[in-house]
């Protein structure tokens, strides 16, 4: 597609002006006003070697983070429908070819079973995965489980936001999603790089890359605002997927006046009989994938990034200090998991992928607070309709702070009385003290206020 400009691409690459170190640092110092980056300077923020250099992008895109979204992470956890798939990508379990997978589909009543199991650990965010499939994950079947999980209640405690990651659908069956009240639509492109696209999808409807790089305008045509795009970082060369990446935020931006509200940075782990997960072919090293975020970070300064357990805990604590402003905890990657509960053996055999962060919900909310982070459990803006070009006016005039703080906070208290354990509610709301602490009379009197309202009983209350 013309926005992936690959011969473009890889001459910003090969542009040897683009290692100038003080130019590097010039455009570190103006991305600092939170105005993003054009393509070709992130190629130099690409470049960058210099240890002192990196260290300096590296405090920006902390700079930048805190300014737009504070010291919030927002939380969810993914729900898996099914692990069937008639596709053969070569880097995943669920590939069609893979006769070594046990397959397992959710009927509805299962995946009301998941969600609940979900949200008696605290979950307030799904997002709904699953392989492609005529009968097993149909939109027929997604809204018939999206219904049944909204419906879900236990004493105020729910799931309030579903985000959908699935395959690409017409802009008939995008209206059609929509209809089902659904968060983000979620889709990733793999890898941009047309070769290797094609090398990596050797069969089934996910060949063809014209169709799944134009799903998320097809989505935005159908009238879902908001729209996560992602790669899958080791398919092909981390600076070309990454400046691909940005090409089509900002064909987005530019089409529709409103980029993606996030990106994801999905790396590729091992996964069963997946040839290209075990040996992949571009392996992204830690210290790359802690660049291309931090480049992602002052490129689009308002889109969130999403960092998922496929990453180990001490690398997302690193992580999560340049630029990460959603993460997923208490991950599994096999449908019906969180019932369930398998042994980690007998897990292999149902999982996408293997996960690095193992730690469950309570764990991650302790360690979040320990480190200087908000977890919150928000689903407020899209309830109330600031979706969209409506969130990023919010957002870029700085005021979607004063609705942010007193939802966050708001929401991790809920999380602390309901769900927490000891150790963590201790910790959570001496933590919870202090942020109140920092924000003005009329942030920390409006949150109080809720506060004490869910002291009294009542559940899911926001601005
Ligand atoms: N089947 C749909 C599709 O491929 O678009 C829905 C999403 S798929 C279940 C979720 C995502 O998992 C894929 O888009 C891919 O980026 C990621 N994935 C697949 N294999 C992976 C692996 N070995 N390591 C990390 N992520 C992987
Ligand atoms: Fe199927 Fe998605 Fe896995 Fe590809 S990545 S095999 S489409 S589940």
């Amino acid at each position: 597609m013309n926005f992936i400009d690959e011969e473009n691409i890889n001459s910003l690459i090969n542009d040897k002006s683009l290692h100038d170190e003080k130019h590097q640092w010039e455009i570190i110092v103006k991305a600092k006003e939170a105005k993003g980056v054009s393509l070709k300077e992130a190629a130099a923020l690409l470049n960058i070697t210099s240890q002192e250099i990196l260290e300096e992008m590296f405090s920006a895109a902390k700079e930048i983070k805190e300014k737009i979204y504070g010291n919030r992470l927002v939380i969810f956890a993914p729900l898996y429908l099914t692990n069937l798939c008639v596709n053969n990508c070569l880097y995943c379990a669920f590939r069609v070819d893979n006769k070594e997978l046990e397959r397992k589909s959710l009927t509805v009543d299962d995946a009301e079973a998941e969600a609940r199991a979900l949200v008696q650990q605290g979950q307030k965010r799904l997002l709904l995965v699953c392989g492609e499939h005529p009968k097993k994950s149909s939109t027929k079947f997604i809204g018939e489980v999206i219904e049944r999980i909204y419906s879900i209640n236990e004493d105020g405690n729910n799931i309030r936001r579903i985000n959908v990651n699935m395959a690409p659908l017409s802009v008939e069956g995008f209206r059609e999603l929509k209809s089902f009240d659904i968060g983000t639509y979620q889709i990733f492109q793999e890898t941009y790089h047309y070769d290797t696209y094609k090398i990596m999808h050797p069969s089934g409807p996910k060949s063809d890359y014209d169709w799944r790089v134009t799903a998320i305008e097809r989505a935005l045509e159908a009238g879902i605002d908001d729209v996560g795009i992602g790669s899958l970082f080791g398919l092909a060369e981390y600076k070309f997927e990454t400046l691909a990446l940005l090409s089509h935020a900002f064909h987005l931006e530019n089409k529709f006046g409103v980029g993606p509200h996030t990106i994801s940075v999905p790396r590729l782990e091992p996964a069963l009989n997946a040839p290209a997960a075990l040996q992949p072919p571009h392996a992204v090293d830690d210290l790359s994938f802690k660049k291309i975020i931090a480049v992602l970070r002052l490129a689009v300064p308002y889109t969130g990034i999403i960092l998922s357990t496929r990453e180990r805990a001490e690398l997302r604590r690193e992580l999560f200090a340049v630029g990460v402003s959603q993460i997923s905890a208490g991950s599994k990657t096999a449908p019906g998991s969180y019932k369930e509960s398998r042994e980690s053996a007998n897990e292999a055999k149902f999982e996408q992928f293997q996960l690095g962060d193992h730690r469950s919900l309570d764990e991650i909310v302790k360690d979040c607070c320990d480190l200087g982070y908000l977890p919150s459990f928000c689903t407020a803006c899209y309830r109330s309709n600031r979706t969209g070009d409506r969130f990023m006016a919010l957002a870029k005039t700085g005021d979607i702070g004063k609705i942010c703080v007193p939802n966050a906070l708001t929401t991790f208290h809920e999380y602390l009385v309901d769900y927490a354990g000891e150790q963590t509610r201790i910790t959570g709301q001496e933590f919870l003290k202090e942020q109140l602490a920092k924000e003005s009379d009329t942030v920390r009197n409006k949150t109080e206020n809720l506060i004490h309202r869910i002291d009294e009983g009542e559940r899911d209350i926001y601005f």
